[in-house]
């Protein structure tokens, strides 16, 4: 794909900030690919980080025809930037894309445009410990017309910015609420849990607020049909040690979101002597090994936080520690194995790694 490249004036230039939350902070350039049907996908462009202008009609505003991709950007300690299976988002970014009507972008190009904007903003990947560029990839239905169907015109754009490390003072662990009263997303394959689309995410946040305000920092999803199987944790997938030797998660049901840091830790973990399952899990099974020791952690894992410990579960007004409710040994080796590859510290055995060089 040609790639026009529109630099910023050097006058408008920012420089990236040295503390950083998460989401707030964006680099000085996007990258921006329209598509029409008549044309397909065209004018590719790096061009300065700008507001979008959108007709009050556009499709999206109204119908959410919308999805979206996570990745990051790692700075090794030779000064080089690994990308992290890119590839892999940019194959779902496709599945997410099919299931909400829209184009596919091609693969190659959508890797070569993350290439293409990391590289001109590569002063914007940290140095610091753990913290990362994180890209988000997004596509919207531009058509300016109130009638619901397909649009025929969309924007697909990647913005990137600089995001601290999520566990400044360590790994931590989170206590979570099991949800009865709320569901995340429709059984599979006919509902949209697989996709990342922001449709999923609206219908998120109420359950959000409401664990909030228990007290929890965070919403463990039953499935939509039975309201007894697990299926994820936030906007993260949920994985259970047994016994200090055995990893069990929720086997996709296409209600789930298929993360790319599940799969990579399913890979992993045999690698380090652990036994990976994945299978239908009980709430009410997992609660009674919880209580009686035989579960000895659980982690929610995703791109923005790796891993995320979970310290307690909340169920129908009782609660229950997760072993200590500390960070577990196996939680923190999989942390430590994952983050290790990715910022280039630890053999990548698996070809994950996509090292970019830019000057
Ligand atoms: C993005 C996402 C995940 C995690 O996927 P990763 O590829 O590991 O970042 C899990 N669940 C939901 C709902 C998500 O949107």
């Amino acid at each position: 794909m040609d790639i026009q490249i529109i630099p910023i004036d050097e006058s408008k230039k920012k420089a990236p900030p040295t503390d950083f939350a998460f989401g707030s902070n964006f680099s000085n350039h996007m990258f921006t690919h329209n598509y029409s049907v008549e044309k397909g996908w065209h004018d590719g462009k790096i061009e300065p980080y700008k507001m979008l202008t959108l007709d009050p009609a556009t499709t999206v505003l109204h119908y959410s025809q919308e999805i979206f991709e996570g990745t990051k950007a790692y700075r090794r300690k030779d000064g080089k930037i690994n990308l992290f299976r890119p590839w892999e988002n940019a194959k779902r970014f496709n599945s997410s894309a099919a299931r909400m009507s829209m184009p596919a972008v091609d693969v190659e190009d959508h890797v070569q445009a993350i290439v293409s904007l990391v590289e001109m903003d590569h002063d914007w990947v940290p140095s610091k410990e753990g913290a990362t560029l994180y890209i988000r990839p997004t596509m919207i239905g531009t058509d300016p017309f109130l009638g619901v169907r397909a649009s025929s015109t969309y924007l697909h754009y990647i913005i990137t910015g600089p995001v601290g490390n999520y566990y400044e003072g360590g790994l931590a662990p989170v206590s979570v609420l099991i949800s009865d009263d709320y569901r995340r997303a429709a059984p599979g394959p006919g509902g949209t849990g697989a996709a990342k689309t922001g449709g999923n995410y609206a219908a998120s946040i109420l359950a959000d607020e409401a664990a909030k305000k228990a007290g929890y920092t965070q919403v463990l999803w039953l499935d939509g049909k039975t309201g007894v199987n697990i299926e994820e944790v936030g906007t993260m997938n949920i994985m259970f040690v047994y016994e200090g030797k055995k990893i069990v998660t929720p086997q996709l049901t296409g209600s789930i979101l298929p993360g790319i840091t599940r799969d990579s830790l399913l890979t992993l973990a045999p690698d380090l002597g652990y036994e990976v399952e994945e299978t239908t899990l009980n709430v009410n099974d997992m609660l009674a090994d919880v209580a009686s020791g035989k579960i000895t952690e659980a982690f929610g894992c995703g791109t923005a936080v790796v891993i995320a410990p979970v310290g307690n579960f909340g169920y129908q007004g009782k609660d229950v520690q997760v072993g200590s409710g500390g960070v577990g040994e196996v939680s923190r080796r999989l942390f430590d194995e994952l983050t290790g590859i990715q910022f280039g510290r630890k053999e990548d055995k698996y070809g994950w790694i996509h090292t970019l060089d830019p000057k």
